[in-house]
């Protein structure tokens, strides 16, 4: 919907919502140089004009500061942390293929390796499969973002842990995570959540609100009906007092 006040250039996005297609977004906020319109049809939120593949490729190099700022390290933390979540997972799939999309250093792959499955993990951040390489040589990685990713099998179970936000075209992200599971195989998913009762009020006050990095924003309702239009149901939504999404969908 154009704002039409006279002598006033119309602020409106170039492209339709990707989620419900309504052509019906309004300003939302604006920082750093980046525009970000919410849809007014979803809620869907996200940044127009979005970044491009420079751009994207420039904050994925060395994109967790490796070794410098200790991001790697704590990693007994992390390992451990990663296995009480696969647990809770292994009741759905308690084996098989898992994947680890944007896998980080490799932790929750490592984890998932011990776990017993055979795991894989993938990571556009050429450091970042560095250091998951030398340390954990058993697993296979891959650097690259997951929708260009091809894998030799598909995968029982995929892990995509505060990801999404980061894919500009997020159709050809969820398709490329469904196309990398056989039927009925279990997608972990996390985002930020941006319709969060516990979000802070004014969106700049956020720590997940960090547009270029974060170029698109999930409330739960439109990312169930993304999911649904790449075949993939919800099986769980995991209750959060903090404004972040956690679900568990299964595909078709
Ligand atoms: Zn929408």
């Amino acid at each position: 919907m154009a704002l039409t006040t006279p002598g006033v250039v119309p602020i409106v996005p170039a492209m339709a919502c990707q989620i419900c297609r309504a052509d019906d977004a309004a300003p939302f906020a604006e920082t750093g140089g980046c525009k970000l319109f919410r849809c007014g049809v979803c809620g869907f939120v996200f940044m127009d004009p979005l970044p491009d593949a420079v751009t994207v490729g420039e904050l994925y190099d060395d994109a967790y500061g490796g070794a410098e700022s200790g991001y790697f390290a704590k990693v007994d933390k992390k390992l451990k942390r990663a296995r009480r979540q696969l647990r809770w997972l292994g009741r759905l799939v308690p084996s098989g293929r898992f994947l680890d999309a944007g896998c980080n250093g490799g932790f929750v792959a490592e984890a998932a390796r011990q776990s017993g499955y055979s795991a894989s993990g993938v990571d556009p951040d050429p450091v970042s499969i560095a250091y998951a390489r030398e340390h954990y040589p058993e697993i296979d990685f891959h650097q690259g973002t997951v929708e260009v990713y091809t894998a030799t099998a598909p995968f029982d179970l995929v892990y995509c842990s505060e990801v999404i936000e980061h894919a500009p075209d997020v159709n050809r992200f969820v398709a490329a995570l469904a196309a990398l599971m056989r039927p009925g195989a279990i997608l972990y998913l996390t985002t930020p959540d941006i319709a969060h009762w516990r979000r802070p009020r004014n969106v700049l006050d956020w720590d997940a609100f960090c547009p270029p990095a974060h170029c698109v924003y999930f409330s739960p309702g439109n990312l169930v009906t993304l999911l649904a239009r790449h075949g993939l149901e919800i099986v769980k939504r995991r209750w959060n007092p903090k404004p972040g999404i956690k679900l568990i969908a299964r595909k078709r």
